[in-house]
């Protein structure tokens, strides 16, 4: 079989034991790692072979998103979360079409493969276009379509027959061996009936499928539901209706006690941290740590465009470990070996994909080089500084390649087979006249 060999200065592996290889070569073969270690110790290969130099490293996952929220970027700044969705964001996502969505994915879709995220996972609606528009762009994608319903009705995302189309959009699309994985997406249960949100988790485990869902986001969201349960956490009211029993990626999760981290615990619950759209809505700080502590895998996520506002995943790489530190007071609570691993390898796992986000032999051929020619990255005097300067100076400007299942999207800082120019043209049209329909 024919590879192509890399050579880089370093590979960043995030394995196990998170080594950094010096002079180092990476072999990739039908999309998948089949060799990489010390370049002095390769086997003979067939086929090309690339000096790139650099750092090579796992591409960044996004674990929770929902990236057409491009076409309201930056809206409605400074309400409080349900005045900001309900006010300004869903009376404009109200007047999206499929189209709209097609324009808001793709242009998303190139921000994060230009600053090194290769895969995201998302909730959201007009699930077709999304998966259209990923492939377009070339990013790998979970796809969990959204089901929402309650506070603001009408043709926005009615429910009816919702778990029977998305159980057929899974026939249709999910596919481990590509770039499309499919999931569910209820958007909470103090959004949605507790019923519902019961039937959609049963639908997810019968397919073996990621239930994606929001939880306790907000300290007073789950009020109402609590109250109606005798005071339980919204945790044990979830895990009682069974809807933390299969595959779940719970988002936010900022407002658990003990007792509910022992649950996802005990039910493998994983978690999407999103520090910075939680501290820009003002929602509050996710105990990641003593999650983490407890074996629950945690990935990174920038939540939509509209709450955070960008979709670099470096910024949450920098932030997590920083609300960490500065939450507990203790300059050791958080590595930037932690860090890096949430946003690569335990990212991936959240979401679903247990066989990306390492560069291991027999790992999908996910990956990012990083320009160490950089005045962050000077100097080096240990691999350890090595890797602190990644963690906390990386950003996507020091990205100038990325490859997604061994095929390469970026090259030099440019997208190869995406007209990013018409995105950027498309998206502010369509996001204008979002805004003057909707009266916002
Ligand atoms: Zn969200």
């Amino acid at each position: 079989m024919t590879t192509s060999r890399y050579l880089a200065d370093y590979v960043l592996t995030c394995n196990a034991d998170f080594s950094l290889l010096k002079n180092a070569a990476l072999d990739v073969a039908d999309g998948r790692i089949s060799w990489v270690g010390e370049r002095s110790e390769a086997p003979p290969h067939e086929g090309s072979t690339i000096q790139l130099g650099g750092l090579l490293m796992p591409g960044l996952v996004n674990s929770h998103a929902h990236t057409p929220m491009t076409l309201v970027r930056g809206a409605g700044d400074g309400l409080p979360l349900m005045d900001w969705l309900t006010k300004v964001m869903w009376p404009r996502e109200g007047q999206m079409t499929s189209e709209d969505a097609l324009w808001g994915m793709r242009l998303g879709a190139a921000e994060m493969l230009l600053s090194g995220v290769t895969s995201t996972c998302e909730m959201y609606l007009f699930e077709e276009a999304l998966v259209e528009a990923s492939q377009d762009v070339g990013i790998r994608l979970v796809m969990t379509p959204g089901i929402i319903s309650a506070l603001h009705g009408d043709s926005f995302g009615a429910t009816d027959n919702r778990i029977a189309a998305i159980a057929d959009f899974h026939a249709q699309h999910h596919d481990p061996d590509t770039l499309v994985t499919v999931g569910f997406g209820p958007h909470s249960a103090y959004d949605l009936p507790l019923e519902l949100c019961s039937e959609v988790a049963s639908a997810a485990r019968d397919l073996d499928a990621l239930l994606h869902i929001h939880v306790c986001e907000t300290q007073d969201e789950g009020a109402a539901l609590e109250a109606q349960h005798g005071g339980e956490s919204t945790i044990e009211i979830l895990a009682q209706h069974g809807i933390l029993d299969g595959k779940v990626l719970a988002a936010h999760s900022v407002w658990l006690n003990e007792t509910d981290m022992e649950i996802y615990a005990q039910k493998r619950v994983r978690v999407a941290h999103c520090p910075v759209s939680n501290m820009k809505l003002a929602s509050g700080t996710a105990a990641i740590q003593a999650m983490r502590a407890k074996g629950i895998d945690v990935g990174l996520g920038t939540d939509g465009p509209a709450s955070n506002d960008d979709l670099d995943l470096w910024q949450e790489i920098k932030i997590s470990p920083l609300l960490a530190r500065v939450t507990e007071l203790d300059a050791s609570s958080m590595t930037p070996q932690d860090a890096l691993t949430m946003a690569t390898v335990e990212g991936s796992r959240a979401i679903g994909n247990d066989d990306s986000g390492t560069l291991q032999i027999g790992a999908k051929a996910d990956f990012v080089r990083l320009e160490l020619d950089n005045p962050t990255f000077v100097p080096v005097t240990n691999d350890d500084e090595l890797i602190a300067h990644v963690a906390w100076s990386g950003s996507g400007r020091h990205v100038t390649d990325v490859w997604v299942q061994g095929t390469q999207v970026v090259a030099n800082r440019r997208l190869t087979n995406f007209d990013l120019e018409r995105a950027i043209a498309e998206s502010q049209t369509r996001g204008l006249r979002l805004a003057e329909d909707s009266g916002t």
